[in-house]
């Protein structure tokens, strides 16, 4: 399939044995990676070949005459300031001893005695889409290190002219930022808001205020140590930024304290869409050492309507209302009003209109086919909750985030499973009996351990065919389950439904348990879709996925297809199922089951008229919007 003849990538085979190294050598150069074969005998020559080369991935054996496996993983690490995707053969015995090997780095493991051709192929092409995904996500901090450099250059070129001159302004930033974020600190902040409160006055627009203050940021410091607390600092600011413009001034104001200013604000509700991206991208786990941290902020928002208010005034009304925000139950965001503190009814937070939309039925299902690329049959259909409710509906992708800080996401994983399996339930005997419904399951559903007793229950009482459902689970249930109880997964394949991995390509789970879990499909997730067909990396990530999926005989479904080329690309690699835009979006239940009819009638017509290999071209007309 299309991987890029052009970009050969690299991959270091160490191996002590010199018949078995020729062997391996062989049989990766017939697999047909477009990889090149470089090769060392022991762990000292693997660490010089490293630091010259630009390896792509490594395969090695645990143990090697002058050293482990482990120690070159370190090195590689080092000398490349990033992981370098690894396949070891094992000669571990035991399940602790092989996670010590993933904590070490190695992407994955194969026992030499059962190493097939295939299985390493499989192995490999996972190390490759490792590193091409890690190489995309890399490209911010690239343009940090190509600026450093740029630095260093400039430096050497004006050193003795400019240092008096550097050395001042050295001093300047120092006294106006932060030294770990270097962001503006809280004196250079006042210096910009002074600025904005004059332009705001003299042109009469708004100016917002945002204090962030993150949730129980005390407790990383405490638990895991301040280097990684600042790490864990230095990823908020990295995504705050990336939810604002440019020209937005972001402060550290306090040890977890940071304030936003914003101009030209046009009025609350793009500051509130604002909040809800920063609250959103900080929901996100940070996953630092192998450890996924979870982290939230308290968000309070003063807004300059009049002319009389000082910067020092904004910044504290602000502050006063992110306490709101705090005392409302965190991960939430409250805009400054007169009557904020003295009033008694204060604002309702997210957690409990949320408990109440529980209560009130405000939480619906709606359905997204899913749609053969090859026949245009629709197979089955997504389950995705909306919240429908005049002033607040917000998408999932915030209220779900929210309902998991607390025991409510258990109540909303139930509601949603007994929605779904009533809806299969009314589907049997009619036209639609034959179509699967996969259902999201949060990780902390199986964190919690319910989800076993509710799919158990659900399927008993509804009396529907378990094959027809099908659970979404993210690669963030796969890796926080590895310590937890993996049989939670074959107990629930037991009960006769499928699983697939949900957003593939975005977490951090290994091939190892992939190989493991009894997953039955792979969801390759929109990020990789978006930029399809002209980006190179996304067609190598699809096209490496594809593979993949094939080899361990798991069925793939693409996620967020929006338009025809994508559809395009897709069906032509070997996607064979399709979601998203393209050919609709999520659909209450009537308007679900009207579009299916009519679908299925557009493509009996077109069979009917159309020789068989005339389907294919006709695509466009099979939607309907
Ligand atoms: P997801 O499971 O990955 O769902 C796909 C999301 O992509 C949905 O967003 C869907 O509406 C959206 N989408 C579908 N086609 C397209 C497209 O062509 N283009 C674009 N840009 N987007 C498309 P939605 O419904 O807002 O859900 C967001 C996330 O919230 C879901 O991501 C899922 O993780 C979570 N979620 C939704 N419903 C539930 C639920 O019942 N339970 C749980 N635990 N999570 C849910
Ligand atoms: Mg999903
Ligand atoms: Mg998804």
């Amino acid at each position: 399939m299309g991987t890029d003849k052009k970009r050969k990538v690299d991959l270091l085979l160490v191996i002590q044995d010199a018949s078995s190294r020729v062997q391996y050598r062989n049989m990766i150069e017939d697999m047909e990676l477009n990889v090149h074969v470089c090769m060392a005998d022991c762990g000292s020559t693997a660490i010089e070949k490293i630091a010259e080369n630009d390896f792509g991935c490594l395969v090695l054996d645990s143990i090697l005459p002058d050293m482990p496996a482990k120690n070159i993983l370190a090195a590689a690490r080092e000398d490349s300031k990033s992981i370098i995707p690894s396949v070891v053969f094992t000669t571990e015995p035991n399940e602790t001893d092989r996670l010590k090997l993933l904590e070490a780095g190695v992407s994955d493991f194969i026992s030499k005695d059962e190493c097939t051709p295939e299985l390493l192929r499989i192995s490999i092409l996972y190390a490759l889409i490792r590193n091409e995904y890690s190489k995309s996500q890399q490209n911010y901090e690239q343009a940090l290190v190509l600026l450093k450099h740029k630095s260093v250059i400039e430096l050497a070129i004006c050193k003795e002219k400019q240092e008096l001159k550097e050395a001042n302004s050295k001093l300047h930033f120092m006294a106006m930022h932060d030294a770990l974020t270097s962001l503006p600190n809280r004196l250079m902040l006042l210096e910009h808001l002074d600025h904005s409160l004059q332009y705001a006055k003299r042109n009469r627009t708004k100016l917002a205020v945002l204090y962030i203050d993150l949730d129980r940021f005390k407790l990383v410091n405490d638990s895991l140590g301040h280097d990684i607390g600042d790490q864990v600092l230095l990823s908020v600011v990295h995504r705050i930024k990336g939810q604002v413009r440019r020209s937005d001034i972001l402060a550290r104001v306090g040890g977890d304290e940071f304030v936003l200013l914003i101009d030209k604000v046009k009025g609350n509700k793009e500051i509130e869409i604002i909040t809800q991206k920063i609250n959103r991208a900080l929901a996100k786990p940070i996953v630092l050492d192998d450890e996924a941290i979870y982290m939230s902020a308290s968000i309070g928002v003063d807004i300059l309507e009049k002319n009389h208010q000082s910067a020092e005034m904004l910044i504290k009304r602000a502050a006063k209302a992110m306490y709101q925000a705090k005392t409302n139950g965190r991960n939430d965001y409250v805009i400054y009003s007169e009557d904020l503190i003295t009033s008694t009814v204060s604002e309702l937070s997210l957690n409990q209109k949320l408990h109440n939309a529980l209560k009130n039925n405000e939480l619906e299902l709606y359905y997204q086919p899913k749609v053969n690329s090859v026949t245009f049959e629709v197979e089955g259909a997504e389950a995705l909750l909306r919240w429908i409710n005049p002033s607040h509906g917000e998408s999932p992708s915030v209220f779900i985030p929210i309902a998991e800080e607390s025991n409510l996401i258990l109540d909303i994983g139930q509601l949603v499973m007994e929605q779904a399996c009533e809806q299969l339930a009314r589907w049997k005997h009619t036209i639609f009996q034959d179509l699967t419904l996969s259902v999201n399951v949060s990780s902390r559903q199986f964190i919690r351990k319910k989800v076993i007793d509710v799919c158990q229950n659900c399927i008993s009482q509804s009396d529907i065919d378990p094959r027809l459902l099908e659970l979404e689970v993210t690669e963030r249930v796969v890796f926080e389950s590895v310590n937890a109880n993996r049989s939670d997964f074959s107990k629930l394949k037991d009960l006769g439904l499928s699983i697939s991995i949900d957003d593939f390509g975005t977490g951090f789970s290994s091939l190892s348990y992939l190989k493991n879990f009894p997953f039955d499909v792979i969801k390759i997730d929109g990020s990789f879709i978006r930029d399809l067909p002209s980006d190179r990396y996304s067609k190598a990530i699809i096209s490496s996925i594809l593979h993949m999926t094939e080899g361990l005989g798991l069925k793939a479904i693409a996620e967020c297809v929006e338009n025809k080329s994508q559809f395009e690309h897709l069906r032509d690699a070997g996607c064979n199922s399709i979601q998203g835009f393209y050919f609709s979006k999520p659909l209450p239940v009537s308007e679900f089951e009207l579009w299916v009819q009519k679908h299925q009638q557009l493509v009996d017509y077109k069979r009917k008229v159309l020789p068989n290999n005339m389907l294919q071209p006709a695509t466009q007309s099979l939607r309907f919007q």
